[in-house]
């Protein structure tokens, strides 16, 4: 008799569509085997429209809780009972977590990037950052780095549709927590190099630089760097962007967006377990 799955097993969902190309599955039910827990992971396609009853599902389940991919992420709040401070400055939910039956909504995207950066001996707490995006990676990024004690972020975008929510959301971190942000126009390159030259960290937390983006960055030259900069970017696939190759050529040291995707599940996994994911064992299966 197969004995994976018994009457004891507890459920965990991934709500998102589409979703059947995710990894989360097949990392977190990777990590229960590894350490003999009674959990199972399963994905299930949820879209805007019935993301409501998914979550009231998941409550008359008991289910321990879930991740939440897009189109979600932000909608997913109303139907909360608590948020993570977190996830109450993002606007976005990422795991929800079941405590008898109160769900809490949690964003582990920030802190997956924050512990990435640890795990690689890069220290920017009590430091100055620069970052460019505006979307839902940057924004997990910003409002992390800013409470886990990050002095100072100079945030870049373009005025495209996601201006209005930097300035939202620049405004919100400098009231809420003690780091101070500034927001700039990615158009004006003199003030982006100014800024990277005061940092000890540069990250690209946009899609340029992967598909249909692949092999593009928005700094012209290697001018911008010098070899005391740690460049990052939130892009995985490829696993070296034209930006990160660049960094390198000039002598930086790099991290690519393997580590965050890793560490953000980790994250939710402690949170559903209380056990730590068995990181080693997940880089060596992961190959990264
Ligand atoms: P999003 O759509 O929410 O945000 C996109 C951002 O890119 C915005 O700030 C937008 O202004 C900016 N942008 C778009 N086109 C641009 C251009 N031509 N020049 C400059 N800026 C431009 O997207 P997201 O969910 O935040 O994802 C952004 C990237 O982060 C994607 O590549 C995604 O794969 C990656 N990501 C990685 C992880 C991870 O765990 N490593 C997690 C989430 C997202």
């Amino acid at each position: 008799m197969a004995e994976r799955i018994t009457g004891h097993t507890e459920l965990i969902g991934l709500f998102a569509y589409p979703i059947r190309h995710s990894g989360s599955p097949a990392m977190h039910n990777e990590a229960f085997a590894h350490l003999g827990l009674d959990y199972a992971y399963l994905a299930f396609e949820v879209d805007n429209d019935t993301l409501e009853d998914a979550v009231k599902g998941l409550r008359a389940m008991k289910m321990v809780g879930a991740n939440i991919s897009m189109p979600n992420k932000i909608q997913v709040c109303s139907y909360l009972d608590r948020l993570s401070l977190a996830a109450e400055l993002c606007g976005a939910v990422n795991t929800i977590v079941n405590e008898d039956g109160v769900l809490t909504g949690h964003i582990t995207d920030g802190t997956g990037y924050m512990r990435a950066l640890e795990d690689n001996g890069f220290d920017v707490i009590g430091k100055k950052m620069t970052i460019v995006g505006s979307g839902g990676a940057a924004s997990a990024i910003q409002v992390q780095a800013a409470l886990d004690g990050v002095a100072e972020i100079s945030v870049f975008n373009i005025r495209d549709k996601f201006w209005g929510n930097a300035e939202a959301m620049v405004q919100k971190i400098n009231e809420k927590t003690d780091c101070r942000v500034t927001l700039y126009d990615l158009a004006d390159l003199d003030q982006l190099k100014a800024e990277m030259a005061d940092s000890c960290l540069f990250t690209n937390a946009t899609g340029v630089g992967m598909k249909p983006m692949e092999g593009q960055t928005y700094i012209p030259d290697a001018s911008f760097f010098r070899p005391d900069l740690i460049v990052t970017d939130v892009i995985y696939s490829p696993a070296e962007t034209r930006l990160l190759q660049m960094a390198k050529e000039a002598g930086c040291r790099t991290m690519n967006g393997m580590g965050m995707l890793l560490f953000q599940g980790a994250a939710a996994f402690e949170l559903w377990t209380g056990k730590e994911m068995p990181i080693a064992h997940m880089k060596e299966v992961l190959g990264i």
